[in-house]
């Protein structure tokens, strides 16, 4: 026991919000994760800045925007040269550890820095029987599932440094495609039918066309490796979608089941040693997902489900149980925010900023009401998602689909090269209704558009250069 406070940081791998039951989920339990809000504070309006693994991670560790740290997308790799928070953390004389998904390339000059100990997945991992990789080309071979063995090398680092200041990453390839479960979870749900979302027949109607193309869709999912079962026979296209749901859903939820389980056992720890009142525990995920929202799997896209990142923290001294914030934070604000509650230094470069005050309850008068996205990556071929920025406050959204140079054809016909979104978040919160055009929305879509310009100035990102200025 120091009097520096340890810190507990758990990111998952597409763990959306809505698959939590502290954030009221309609569709499963997370008692476990429910513990860490119900002796913390849930944030509600917590965004990652690009609905991506890397480039999500890249932005956390480095507290910079992906075309200021370079990992604007899935293919590139982290600069490890690069200033992080955890090596801030260890030069304050931390001892630090990652254990789980890297996922920021490997080797020299992409290996993880900054940690006295790593055992990492290569890549995305597998689910079963994984094998990990630590410093000097130790590889690590073992049977068993990777969120339990994630979670017993946790366990066992906290029993090794207990009683020095630690900072443990916990990072779970749980819940990421292809949602393989745990044995023990082979059955869970099977007696039930998951609820559909809202939005779940949505005819993306009156969306940008570019989005009418995306390859996320159930009937993109693969019966094989992501379903793990041969589509019934006979059965219409209707009920072959909801069959579909049916099998991605549960699996998505078998995995969560055991992440949630692992995080009991790492909370038990704590409070075992003594360390909950003097340990920081931070639980997210890299982006959000959706769960058959607008009919989709996967993430990309800024819409809410996708862009919104689950955020629960508990601090015992510093934050008050059951409490919830709704001011806007990002992805980039998590490295500053960590380092001001232990008391290190945040350089200058850092585009972060901390949002510790709202840990105690405070609202600075000049809190960021905006944040903004950029998404790199255009019409991957398994996806298919176009390249886009936007900005979103607390009430509305305005999001730029810029110049597709294919000119693909969407569902209306050849795209346009540029198309735009807005929707207006208290009277559409499923963002059902594209009011980009509606006269009534002129002054709202002008001002968005002005501070969408004002944050990519700001933040140091450039328009591409084929769009054209708004109208
Ligand atoms: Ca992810």
């Amino acid at each position: 026991m120091t009097d520096r406070p340890n810190l507990l940081f758990i990111m998952s791998d597409d763990h959306a919000a809505h698959a939590i039951s502290a954030y009221g989920s309609r569709i499963n339990q997370t008692t476990n994760l429910d513990r860490i809000a119900d002796n913390g504070m849930r944030f509600d309006a917590a965004f990652c800045t690009n609905s991506i693994c890397t480039p999500s991670r890249a932005a956390i560790l480095t507290g910079t925007y992906n075309h200021v740290n370079g990992a604007t997308t899935l293919d590139t790799h982290l600069d490890n040269s690069q200033w992080t928070f955890p090596q801030a953390l260890q030069a304050a004389g931390y001892t630090t550890g990652i254990i789980g998904k890297w996922h920021l390339g490997h080797g020299p000059g992409h290996d993880p820095v900054g940690f006295d100990f790593w055992r990492v997945l290569p890549g995305q991992g597998h689910y079963d029987n994984p094998v990990m990789l630590e410093a000097n080309g130790k590889i690590v071979e073992r049977g068993g599932y990777v969120t339990d063995l994630i979670t017993d090398d946790c366990i066992d680092f906290i029993d090794e440094h207990k009683d020095k200041p630690f900072a443990l990453f916990c990072h779970h390839k749980a819940s990421h495609r292809t949602w393989n479960p745990a044995p023990r979870h082979f059955t869970l749900f099977d007696d039930i039918d998951v609820p559909a979302p809202e939005t779940f027949w949505d005819d993306h109607e009156g969306r940008a066309d570019v989005i009418q193309s995306v390859k996320m869709h159930m009937m993109d999912l693969d019966p094989i490796t992501d379903l793990k079962a041969l589509v019934p026979e006979g059965l219409s296209r209707e009920e072959e979608i909801e069959w579909r749901y049916q099998r991605y859903i549960k699996d998505y939820l078998r995995v969560v089941a055991a992440m949630d389980e692992g995080i009991g056992r790492l909370l038990d720890k704590l409070d075992e040693e003594g360390l909950a009142d003097n340990t920081i525990v931070v639980y997210t995920s890299d982006q959000g997902f959706f769960l058959g929202d607008h009919g989709w799997f996967d993430k990309r896209l800024m819409y809410e489900e996708s862009l919104g990142m689950p955020l629960l923290i508990q601090y015992p001294p510093r934050v008050e149980a059951g409490t919830t914030c709704d001011e806007i934070v990002v992805n980039v604000d998590y490295g500053p925010t960590l380092l001001d509650l232990m008391g290190v230094e945040i350089p200058g470069h850092v585009q972060g900023r901390s949002f510790a005050p709202l840990l105690d309850g405070q609202r600075p008068a000049d809190w960021p009401e905006s944040m903004y996205y950029r998404y790199w990556m255009h019409r991957d071929g398994a996806h298919n998602t176009p390249a886009h920025y936007g900005v979103r406050t607390k009430t509305h959204k305005l999001i730029c689909y810029y110049n597709d140079p294919l000119g693909q054809e969407g569902a209306n016909g050849p795209a346009d090269p540029i198309e735009w979104e807005l929707f207006d978040l208290a009277a559409d919160p499923h963002e059902l209704r594209n009011v980009i055009d509606d006269p009534a929305y002129a002054a709202v879509r002008a001002e968005l558009a002005a501070e969408l310009a004002r944050l990519q100035a700001d933040l140091g990102d450039e328009p591409y250069p084929g769009a054209v200025a708004p109208h």
